[in-house]
């Protein structure tokens, strides 16, 4: 058989689309001028970010003043969550063991310096109660992080409704939006949310680009200190190919939501029937509420690492767990949070499929799965026991 090329981890990154490298190419060489300079080519630069920033801040429902370029989706994470402790003077944040590393990272990270952390709990559906954080919230906490779409189970949180608690208590609600921009529709001032992270590479655009929106009024601290650029609040000089190509992948993506999202949900749902038809398999997480390119199934009894390398063999290019935590022998932080025993946890895959992927890629996906599954188990002391009792 032909080896085939599958690439089905999008929820990893993305491939850069031909849309948004031919926005980026003309700022390489053609105009690479910086753009605080006084000539022409420089005020072509500066006018080329601020439209960017305007039509951004269009497709998010947001205003131009309030969208921040930054160098990734975890820098922004880092900026919302240490600026707004900085900001209040409050000692207590509030967030779960759902978030990515970018998130609980940065708030372990703020423990050790003497904040404390309150973890929402998070039942088996990955998706948050917004009753467990009226019960936790207080007048004394700072800031309360609940991404908006999870990205190893891919469930989308109550974001709205946890934001107009928030604002009875006074209290800064932010949210990681790095996997729902251009995949759900996000409207900024509708959610509520006072912060919400956004990163270029899962939608098409480079790595090394992201923004972080910050809703009018609030003053918040600088992150990274220097020059004027952003206003003042992440100095550097502006990547402006980078921002262009962000410009053309949120345009492109938030314009496409609807059609692509029905697309990219028949092959889920034809790729999550036809593993689930694998015996002793779990969908993680809710099967309704979640990003319409994501499947994150568990195969009891063996270790979704092996299954994920023998997949490579084959030309499939899936993660087990999350991209970040690759090389982790602890299984996932999040299938723990939703209470997976050990031997499920290790025994997931996430599979996050794009536009590009077709019928025909999940029926080799699948077959390719259950003939590897299979011949893991025949070596699997803990397949055997459990067969056996
Ligand atoms: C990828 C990702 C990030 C990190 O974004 P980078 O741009 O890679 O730094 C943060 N949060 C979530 C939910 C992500 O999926």
């Amino acid at each position: 058989m032909d080896k085939r090329y599958i690439y089905a981890d999008n929820a990893a990154t993305t491939r850069v689309s031909d849309s948004v490298m031919s926005a980026m190419m003309p700022w390489f060489q053609d105009n690479f001028a910086n753009p605080s300079g006084l000539y022409s080519p420089a005020t072509a630069s500066a006018k080329a970010i601020r439209q960017a920033r305007a039509d951004i801040a269009k497709c998010l429902g947001a205003e131009p003043g309030e969208v921040f370029f930054t160098s990734c989706g975890t820098e922004a994470d880092n900026w919302a969550i240490k600026a707004a402790v900085e900001l209040t003077g409050k000692k207590r944040i509030i967030t779960s063991r759902l978030e990515h590393h970018a998130v609980l990272k940065t708030c372990e990270y703020l423990r050790t310096k003497g904040y404390e952390i309150t973890y929402l709990p998070c039942p088996e559906n990955g998706i948050i109660e917004p009753g467990d954080l009226e019960k936790a919230i207080g007048n004394d906490v700072a800031v309360v992080s609940i991404m908006l779409a999870n990205n190893e189970i891919g469930t989308i949180q109550k974001v709205s409704e946890m934001s107009e608690i928030c604002h009875e208590y006074g209290v800064l609600m932010h949210t990681d939006a790095v996997q729902a921009v251009g995949n759900i529709p996000v409207d900024f001032k509708a959610l509520g949310v006072d912060m919400l992270s956004l990163s270029g590479h899962k939608i098409h655009a480079p790595k090394g680009i992201g923004a972080l929106l910050v809703r009018k009024g609030i003053n918040l601290p600088s992150f990274i200190h220097g020059g004027k650029q952003e206003a003042g609040k992440r100095a550097g000089t502006e990547n402006v190919p980078y921002i262009m190509g962000l410009r053309q992948a949120i345009i492109d993506a938030t314009s496409s939501i609807e059609k692509r999202s029905e697309y990219v949900l028949g092959l889920r749902e034809r790729l999550i029937d036809g593993l689930l038809g694998i015996e002793m398999t779990r969908l993680n997480g809710s099967r309704e509420n979640r990003l319409s390119g994501n499947a994150n199934i568990s195969f009891y009894g063996i270790e979704g690492e092996s299954l994920a390398l023998l997949l490579d063999m084959k030309g499939i290019c899936v993660s087990s767990g999350s991209a970040c935590t690759t090389g982790d022998t602890e299984p996932s932080h999040v299938l723990k949070a939703i209470g997976l025993t050990n031997e499920w946890a290790k025994g997931a895959l996430r599979i996050s499929l794009s536009e590009d992927n077709t019928a025909s890629d999940v029926d080799y996906i699948v077959e390719m799965i259950a003939e590897i599954v299979g011949k893991l188990r025949e070596s699997s002391t803990l397949w055997k026991r459990t067969i056996n009792s």
